[in-house]
């Protein structure tokens, strides 16, 4: 009948949106780090290449940061696994707190985490950076572990023209290793 045909419409239509709610829920999932929920590495390299065609367009500045825990094998070592994960967890929670909506915070493997800051000069990333690594410094930890000190190393570098994505990201790596070798707990970028 009229009625049982529109009722069976209906039913149509809300399987169509359950599965394309479903979707989208899966397709979250596959871009976001499971630990952090922060972005991960695969959507921040496509997004970044979208961020960086517009700066270049735009001639606008575009910075990249790349940032290391310090000795966190040790953190896992000393304390537990499950310390160290806490720890992933609150270091991505702090990076989202301090950085702007439209900057781009991924979570790049392991312990280490990338930012793409937007209409950010070298000077300006090499600041709100060093902001950022005082931030972890000075957090109170004592509540995943009495004992528990985190720092991090940095290494940013600005975006020139001609630069692909990869190219900008193996420069803060560059200097992030020089932090690394540095001391620690430092940020570094081209002198
Ligand atoms: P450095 O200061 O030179 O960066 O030393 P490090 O100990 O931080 O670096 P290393 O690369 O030696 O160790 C990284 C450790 O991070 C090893 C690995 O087991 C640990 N790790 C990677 N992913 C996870 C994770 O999801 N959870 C936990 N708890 N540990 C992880
Ligand atoms: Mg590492
Ligand atoms: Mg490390």
């Amino acid at each position: 009948s009229h009625d049982e045909l529109r009722a069976s419409h209906a039913e149509l239509r809300e399987s169509h949106e359950k599965i394309a709610e479903q979707a989208e829920i899966l397709r979250d999932l596959a871009l976001r780090d499971s630990l952090t929920r922060l972005h991960n590495r695969r959507h921040f390299d496509e997004q970044a290449c979208r961020l960086f065609r517009r700066a270049q367009q735009q001639e606008r500045p575009l910075t990249v940061m790349m940032g290391d825990i310090d000795h966190f094998k040790q953190i896992n070592d000393k304390f537990s696994h499950a310390v160290g994960d806490s720890v992933l967890r609150r270091v991505g929670e702090l990076l989202r707190k301090h950085t702007r909506t439209g900057d781009l915070v991924a979570r790049y493997g392991g312990e280490e985490f990338v930012i793409a800051f937007v209409d950010t000069s070298l000077e300006q990333a090499h600041q709100l950076c060093d902001k950022l690594r005082t931030q972890i410094a000075s957090e109170d930890w004592s509540d995943i572990h009495p004992q528990l000190k985190v720092t991090m190393s940095i290494g940013v570098a600005q975006l020139q023209r001609e630069e692909t994505i990869d190219q900008v990201v193996q420069l803060a790596d560059g200097h992030l290793y020089r932090a690394k070798s540095g001391g620690r707990n430092q940020v570094c970028k081209a002198a």
